[in-house]
């Protein structure tokens, strides 16, 4: 990389809010500055470059995800168009227990001899933006932020996202009944005293092991604890962008190396 993009880079990074945790925790080596835009590739994806060769772009992935979790890159992409990744601000891994993208892949790209949890790893969350945590500040969930993961699933009608009236909607399959099985789980959170989304929501199984809540300045902010995997859920769901997911680093450089 050039200084003029390592410069750029920066620059983007100090514009996504992510420079500050970056600097602190020292994660500018090599690998970082090899790709502008590195992608959240989802479960099972083998290391970058390889991802890059062996991803035919046959969408068989995103067409087994029950969540709807993964997209293809588009033309204008430039990691690999038509590439799947995941954007987690628009949904999440919610890292299903038997990981059916990985099985679905017919190319390698997602490597089937990780399908399960202890090999996945797709990124580390960071916290680039503590002060917007509603947790510090004692506040609740604003319910205009429950609405707007209604939007984000593709199994409601447009009916059932204006009523919201998510215990009676009938599960014909499974993909619909895990989606509306989070929103029941975020709908606890509308007039709740404090929002701890975040932690509560993570799908890691032993989610304290990944993510909890500590205590700063009279109220509380996240922890990104060891386990943590990259899937992303917690970037969707948060409901003021306090956290973002660096594709593909680790704990040790992370938060190992501040
Ligand atoms: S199934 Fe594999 S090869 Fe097909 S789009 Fe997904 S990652 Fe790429
Ligand atoms: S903290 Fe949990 S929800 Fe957030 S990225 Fe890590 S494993 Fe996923
Ligand atoms: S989801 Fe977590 S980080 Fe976001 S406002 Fe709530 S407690 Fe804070």
């Amino acid at each position: 990389m050039t200084d003029k993009q390592r410069r750029d880079f920066i620059k983007k990074m100090a514009g996504l809010g992510v420079l500050g945790i970056a600097a602190a925790a020292g994660i500018y080596g090599a690998k970082y500055f090899k790709n502008e835009e590195l992608k959240l590739r989802p479960p099972g994806a083998v290391e970058e470059d390889n991802f890059l060769a062996l991803c035919i772009k046959c969408g068989q992935c995103l067409q087994v995800c029950p969540y709807d979790s993964i997209l293809l890159e588009d033309l204008n992409g430039k990691a690999g168009v038509g590439t799947a990744y995941i954007d987690p601000h628009k949904r999440g891994c919610y890292l299903c227990k038997a990981f059916p993208c990985i099985l679905a892949c017919p190319s390698g790209a997602l490597d089937h001899e990780k399908d399960d949890i202890k090999y996945v790893h797709m990124g580390m969350a960071v916290i680039v933006n503590e002060n917007a945590c509603l947790a510090l500040h004692n506040k609740p969930v604003p319910d205009s932020a429950i609405d707007r993961i209604y939007e984000h699933t593709k199994v409601l009608s447009k009916k059932e996202i204006e009523e919201k009236k998510i215990e009676d909607v009938p599960n014909p399959s499974e993909k619909r009944e895990l989606q509306t099985q989070l929103l029941k789980k975020l709908e606890k959170f509308r007039n709740a005293k404090n929002c701890t989304i975040c932690a509560d929501l993570c799908p890691y199984p032993n989610p304290s092991l990944a993510i909890g809540m500590i205590e700063k300045n009279g109220g509380y902010i996240p922890e990104i604890r060891e386990k943590c995997v990259g899937c992303g859920a917690c970037v969707e769901l948060c409901p003021t962008n306090v956290l973002s997911i660096v594709p593909r680093a680790t704990y040790e450089e992370i938060y190992k190396k501040a």
